[in-house]
């Protein structure tokens, strides 16, 4: 990536060791909202000779003293500029030395959340990537590591940092985290907190103190977290043989937190809304969502934490894998069918929109100038995507013996992708050098399939001729082929599975391969499991794709046709095409049918988003019209609603769950199901069940669903109201509140329905959540974001510049709603683009919001 090489670009091939190592860090903390002192002592040492000590510091920081070996250096020696602070090679010993700074802080007046700041009267931290070089100096890099004895004083009851308790008086808690770390994973929170307690013993013995702090009168919201975090610690110890480290596990909600959460060792720190949840206040999603995120800040201890990365290059080390990981957990506790679809569901909707924008980029990117901009689909998702590749190709024992060489060979390292890579080569003797690939170029592959057969006395002969191509991204003009499992399976013309699945492993730009010895023609299912993040096309007919939606064995690839023939449908219509019948019919039997998963037929029901049905017309093209796909798909859905209407009432009425709410799987997959056939069965009932469910039901999932349905039938006012009024005080519901209304809106009020919300007073944008809630939920309604007369744009263009002086992290990330601007018609492009100057011309605009915007116009 070359694109914006601008003057403060990080580029990986400038990685350089630090010249010095660190060994101990000791802090203590004088913790008082505006002025908070900070007392450090670094044990370091000269790695070379002759070499400044540049220490990382934000503007904010202010020092009030410094000393080396308890002396202070001459201040000429001694160079602060707004983001470093460095002390001359001649003022610093030739041997180890103790350098100790004092500085001062003002956590109140931090609304960037980023290091030390106040949420809610708590005291806490967010280090990750570059945060802690705002609390004082230090080398902020991953690959500088210590160990930290970390003392807090203050007057709040609780005081928590990473490792182990080791002393704790009135207002002064002493903490000592034995396992060498990186400052980004150091951690702090101070406040009146509660704890939900249990313990966890590994298997070697060791007994650990769980919690799950909370502010008071949250504490019946967090057993569910609990139960989370000893699933995980336990998965962990089966699946990958990887034991937790320390005597506690701390877990801390936070109300004001920029992302979802954050691995700090021994001390996890969380946004609320991915720990707190009852029946009343969280949906089904909700609770596989905390399940999913507490596993995967979990997992992290061993994959982020014991093995860190390099460089901020490598994110996806830890991350891709962490994700890979927290997958697999939950297919483990919950369906791997539906587990696996939904993923491909989140990863076309999220990276393969980045990838088809001006913001794609590789997983392991090669240069960035804001760090923070780069947490992304494509380091995240892809970055797990790959190693499923991955393990594909190497096997199941192959990809075991390949942990099992990582965790031996780099435990206590920062590595990099290619150590990574290295063992699986040693673990498995296969060369990755055309692999890696995967980790160093941007774009998703093309892949196109096309099918011959030749028949022939001793039977006859398929052959299945692949080719490859990558479209060019920036600063990626052309693309070398790679390596691409695709699996396949044989289906005979009688539904029985011909050849159970296979991989092929395709590594030129086109490649053939050949079945002979067949009975009969059989239908391809391929790509099966989703094999590789990929496009395929390929030439089948509605009839085929019904067929395979009928007998696939594999239950993606039955998903897959039935959403290959509800997009032909889509894409059709929203260019003026009639279609739609061979999906209606499908669909009619599928949901007839009792035997399937209700999740499974939940997923097959519920129709591509408006989005996805955009970007499938994008790479084939054409130029997506965002008011012909929503009128497309409200017809596709009437007419399966008006078609199947006896079927639907009665699956309505069964998939009704008795009993009291549960969060599980199978409760929550005929729910899902009962949600899916309300969102129809409500385009011609004019709403009666939905207002009929949202009155009695007793649980978020129901209410959420049947509002939605409501709204979006231009209705659902008085049940607005009164979830209002019961959850005025609860912050996490009035987020969906703010959030559902411009998602569901018709799309022509949707800009005119987010700004009259901004006005309200409870529209308390600071907070990350509630902004997210309106703003995301405005990018959420394809067509309403991009109206026509360009209302969705100037609200939001409006909204970042606001939020962005505020929080430059928040801005950056909402401002992606913008990424996918070129590939509208020439009139939404100009809206858009000046939205995006708008923000571009702004006095004093962040590097984060920058950096965006320029690769966004670039
Ligand atoms: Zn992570």
């Amino acid at each position: 990536m070359t694109q914006t090489p601008g003057q403060t670009a990080h580029n990986l091939a400038d990685y350089r060791p630090y010249p010095f190592v660190l060994t101990a860090t000791r802090m203590t903390f004088d913790l008082q909202p505006k002025a908070t002192r900070v007392r450090t002592a670094l044990s370091l040492a000269p790695r070379e000779a002759g070499m400044d000590l540049v220490l990382d510091g934000g503007k904010e920081v202010e020092l009030l003293s410094l000393t080396i070996d308890g002396k202070a250096p001459d201040p000429a020696h001694v160079l602060r500029r707004d983001e470093t602070l460095t002390i001359a090679a001649a003022a610093l010993p030739p041997h180890p030395f103790l350098l100790e700074t004092d500085v001062r802080i003002d956590p109140s007046a931090n609304t960037a959340f980023e290091g030390l700041y106040i949420s809610n009267g708590m005291f806490c931290t967010q280090c990750e990537a570059e945060g802690f070089r705002h609390i004082t100096f230090y080398p902020d890099r991953p690959d500088v590591m210590a160990t930290f004895h970390v003392t807090l004083d203050s007057d709040l009851p609780v005081l928590l940092s990473n490792g182990n308790p080791v002393g704790q008086s009135q207002g002064r808690a002493e903490w000592h985290d034995p396992w060498p770390k990186p400052a980004y994973l150091f951690a702090l929170v101070a406040g009146d907190l509660v704890a939900v307690s249990d313990s966890f013993t590994t298997r070697s013995g060791r007994r650990v103190a769980l919690n799950v702090w909370v502010r008071p009168g949250d504490q019946d919201r967090a057993g569910f977290a609990m139960e989370s975090l000893i699933k995980s610690m336990k998965w962990d110890e089966d699946v990958y043989g990887r034991e937790y480290d320390l005597d506690v596990f701390n877990i801390v909600a936070v109300d004001d937190f920029n992302m979802g959460a954050m691995e700090n060792k021994g001390l996890n720190i969380f946004n609320s809304k991915l720990v707190l949840a009852s029946p009343e206040t969280a949906t089904d999603t909700d609770y596989e969502r905390i399940e999913a995120v507490i596993a995967h800040e979990y997992f992290h201890n061993w994959t982020g934490n014991r093995i860190t990365c390099r460089d901020w290059f490598q994110l996806c080390l830890k991350e891709g894998l962490t994700v890979f990981r927290d997958q697999q957990f939950t297919s483990d506790m919950r369906s791997a069918a539906v587990k696996r679809i939904e993923d491909v569901q989140a990863l076309r909707s999220r990276q393969f929109r980045e990838d088809q924008g001006p913001l794609a980029h590789p997983p392991r990117p090669d240069q960035y100038e804001e760090i923070n901009n780069f947490y992304t689909a494509t380091v995240y998702e892809k970055g797990a995507e790959v190693i499923g590749m991955l393990k594909r190709l190497v096997g199941d024992d192959g990809y075991r013996r390949a942990l099992d060489l990582y965790f031996d060979r780099h435990d206590g390292d920062a590595a990099t992708i290619e150590d990574w890579l290295k063992v699986f080569e040693d673990a498995t003797g296969r060369d990755l050098a055309q692999f890696k690939r995967w980790y160093t170029d941007a774009g998703t592959p093309r892949l196109t399939m096309a099918e011959d057969w030749q028949e022939a006395e001793a039977g006859g002969t398929l052959t299945l001729a692949f080719t490859q191509e990558t479209p060019p991204t920036p600063g990626q003009p052309e693309k070398l082929p790679r390596v691409i499992p695709i699996a396949v399976g044989l289906i005979g013309p009688n539904g029985d599975e011909l050849a159970p699945t296979q991989v092929l492993e395709m590594t030129g730009a086109s490649q053939s391969f050949t079945f002979d010895r067949l009975g009969a023609r059989p239908v391809v299912s391929a790509l099966r499991g989703f094999s590789a993040p990929v496009m395929l096309s390929r030439q089948l007919d509605d009839a085929t794709r019904a067929f395979l939606l009928a007998h696939d064995t594999d239950p993606f690839a039955r998903w897959e046709a039935g959403r290959e023939l509800a997009l032909s449908a889509l894409t059709a219509a929203s260019q003026g095409k009639a279609a739609g019948g061979d999906y209606v019919d499908a669909i009619g039997r599928l949901i007839a049918d009792g035997t399937a998963d209700p999740a499974f037929r939940a997923l097959c029901l519920n129709l591509p988003g408006e989005e996805e049905i955009a970007t499938r017309l994008s790479s084939g093209g054409i130029t997506p019209d965002p008011d012909a796909i929503h009128a497309a798909r409200e017809a596709l859905a009437r007419q399966i609603a008006e078609t199947h209407l006896d079927l639907l009432s009665d699956l309505y009425d069964a998939m009704a769950v008795d009993g009291p709410y549960r969060p599980d799987a199978s409760d929550a997959a005929r729910r899902s199901l009962r949600n899916a056939v309300l969102a129809l069965l409500t385009r011609i009932d004019g709403g009666e069940r939905a207002e009929i469910l949202f009155g009695i039901a007793g649980n978020m999932t129901e209410r959420m669903a049947a509002l939605t349905a409501l709204l979006r039938r231009g209705r659902g006012q008085a049940e607005l109201a009164a979830l209002r009024d019961q959850f005025a005080d609860n912050r996490l519901v009035m987020d969906k509140w703010f959030a559902v209304q411009p998602m569901a809106a018709p799309p022509a009020q949707a800009a005119q329905v987010a700004r009259s919300l901004s006005q309200r007073k409870d529209f308390d944008w600071k907070n990350p959540n509630r902004f997210r809630a309106l703003i995301g939920g405005l990018s959420a309604n394809h067509a309403g974001f991009h109206a026509a007369d360009g209302s969705g744009y100037d609200f939001t263009a409006d909204w970042l510049l606001r939020m962005d002086p505020v929080n430059p992290q928040i801005a950056a990330r909402m401002s992606t709603a913008f990424e996918t601007w070129t590939r509208y018609d020439a009139g939404r492009r100009a809206k858009a683009l000046a939205a995006l100057e708008r923000i571009a011309a702004a006095e004093g605009l962040s590097k984060n919001t920058r950096e965006m915007v320029s690769r966004m116009i670039a």
